[in-house]
């Protein structure tokens, strides 16, 4: 009975928090991410008096948390306004040819365009780029930047949260966003949230989703592509031992409100955590079973992923060597048996029980390409090194999901368009929740780019739009 008492006292304590505390807002994002933390941050800076952010996870920064870090983007620095445009172009090109017909122009103009100001934004908060940029993975050319400290991924959500708090936003966890609310003229007035159990209403004219992609969420991916069922893990949960938080709840919300959505059947697939190490492009090769190169393996992930599913078991090797700069699973992955390391060709040659002198011509072949720049088989032309000094490193790679190039529709100012085009009059989102940047396969390094550049359009443009709300002005 007393125990009974207890608890009954607790839960209304509870209700009492929550009845008491001030629940309306200006801007509320809904995500932690680089997508999230950019508006949040944008919409503080633009004007927007009262921020917050809810996050369903006890951590800040989903995706962008784990990631490796590369940032696509254009440089002013020391350069030309003739070449600026030129590199310009070349990289709307790239992101072109990988849309394959798809594709919002204009979106890709604005993150191209706007991809050299993020990079400076950032830097402004207090971020260290490294002075190098890479040609990262399926980057069709040397434009990537990264953050100098260790983890890449880690640094931004840290350096972006704290630009946050000093600048008042608000953040709660274990808060996930379960419906957005709108008034009778279908403008947004708020969001209904699930904490601790109790089901908590938020005010806001203006709601920015920025909650990642829907990888994570076997039901929906496979809905839109059928045959990525649950043998496949994601880039986020490699293992199947943990939890992966893109679950699609903004674009579950949004088309609740009769959002439009965008290539949701274009969803990557990536060979990532198995026998691979480097993170750039030139200092590896892929061979099949036989040992036998079969891809270019500086193209596109769509080109790669396609090439690995018709192999057996969909499963290939990765081949490096000690000349090349391995990334920070490097020991884990050795430790784990995930990567083995062999002193000589016959060695590895073993290891992989494939026939030694197929392997030994192979990687002759390709040092060969490589002393010359151009690779006669495959097209590749962009070499680091040779693959010839021991102790070389291989392992077996497969298939994970790793990014959805489909979701919630948007236009240039970061707003929800409905079926008509038309902006839902309050809802912006940004980064990996959205559809039509990048069409059918993504430019490497480009996702947290997008991330930047279009968080930081929704906060502006959701706080102006909050601030006018606020005087009816809209
Ligand atoms: C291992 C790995 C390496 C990668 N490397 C690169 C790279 O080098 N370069 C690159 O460009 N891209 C890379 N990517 C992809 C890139 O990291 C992501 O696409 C990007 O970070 C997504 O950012 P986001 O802000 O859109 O979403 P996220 O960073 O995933 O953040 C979304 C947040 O929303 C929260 N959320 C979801 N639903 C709700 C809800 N209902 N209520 C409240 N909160 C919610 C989630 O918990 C999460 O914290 C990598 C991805 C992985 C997994």
């Amino acid at each position: 009975m007393k125990r009974r008492k207890l608890l009954l006292g607790l839960l209304a304590a509870k209700v009492a928090y929550a009845g008491s505390v001030d629940h309306s807002y200006d801007v509320i994002v809904v995500g932690s991410g680089a997508a999230g933390l950019s508006a949040a941050v944008s919409a503080a800076e633009n004007g927007a008096r009262r921020v917050l952010v809810l996050e369903k996870e006890t951590t800040l920064g989903g995706h962008t948390m784990v990631s490796t870090g590369y940032v696509s983007a254009l440089s002013r620095k020391n350069v030309s306004q003739k070449d600026y445009e030129a590199s310009a172009h070349t990289m709307l090109e790239g992101m072109r040819r990988l849309a394959d017909g798809r594709g919002n122009e204009a979106l890709q103009r604005k993150l191209v365009y706007e991809s050299a100001d993020i990079i400076e934004w950032l830097a402004s908060m207090g971020l260290r780029w490294e002075d190098n940029v890479f040609q990262t993975l399926a980057g069709l050319a040397p434009r990537s930047y990264i953050s100098s400290a260790v983890r890449a991924g880690y640094d931004y959500i840290t350096t972006l949260n704290k630009r946050a708090r000093s600048l008042g936003v608000e953040v709660r966890f274990s808060t996930r966003a379960m419906q957005i609310k709108t008034g009778s003229d279908n403008r947004i007035v708020g969001l209904v949230v699930q904490s601790e159990s109790q089901s908590v209403e938020f005010e806001a004219p203006t709601v920015i989703l920025a909650t990642g992609g829907y990888g994570g969420n076997v039901a929906m991916r496979s809905r839109y592509v059928p045959w990525l069922d649950a043998r496949y893990p994601t880039t986020a949960n490699p293992y199947f031992t943990g939890t992966d938080c893109a679950t699609g709840d903004g674009i579950k919300m949004g088309a609740q409100l009769g959002a439009a959505l965008v290539d949701m059947d274009c969803i990557m697939v990536i060979p990532f955590w198995g026998g691979r190490l480097t993170d750039y492009v030139g200092a590896d090769i892929y061979v099949d079973a036989q040992g036998r190169r079969f891809v270019n393996e500086g193209s596109s992930w769509n080109e790669i992923s396609t090439a690995i599913r018709k192999l057996p078991n969909e499963q290939c090797w990765v081949i490096t060597d000690s000349q090349s700069i391995q990334g920070a699973s490097r020991s884990s992955k050795i430790m784990n048996g995930i990567v083995s390391v062999a002193n000589t060709v016959e060695e590895m040659a073993a290891g992989m029980g494939v026939d030694k002198n197929t392997l030994r011509q192979t990687l002759e072949r390709y040092n060969s390409f490589a002393r010359k720049g151009i690779d006669e088989d495959f097209g590749k032309n962009m070499f680091t090194q040779e693959i010839n000094k021991p102790p070389y490193f291989y392992g077996k790679e497969r298939l994970y999901v790793h990014y959805c190039c489909g979701g919630l529709r948007i236009d240039e100012h970061a707003r929800v368009l409905n079926a008509q085009g038309i902006p839902i009059g309050g809802l912006y989102a940004a980064g990996e929740t959205t559809g039509g940047v990048h069409g059918k396969d993504r430019l490497g390094g480009c996702s947290i780019t997008d991330c930047f550049v279009f968080g930081r359009e929704a906060g502006k443009s959701g706080a102006r739009y909050a601030l006018q709300a606020k005087a009816n002005l809209v």
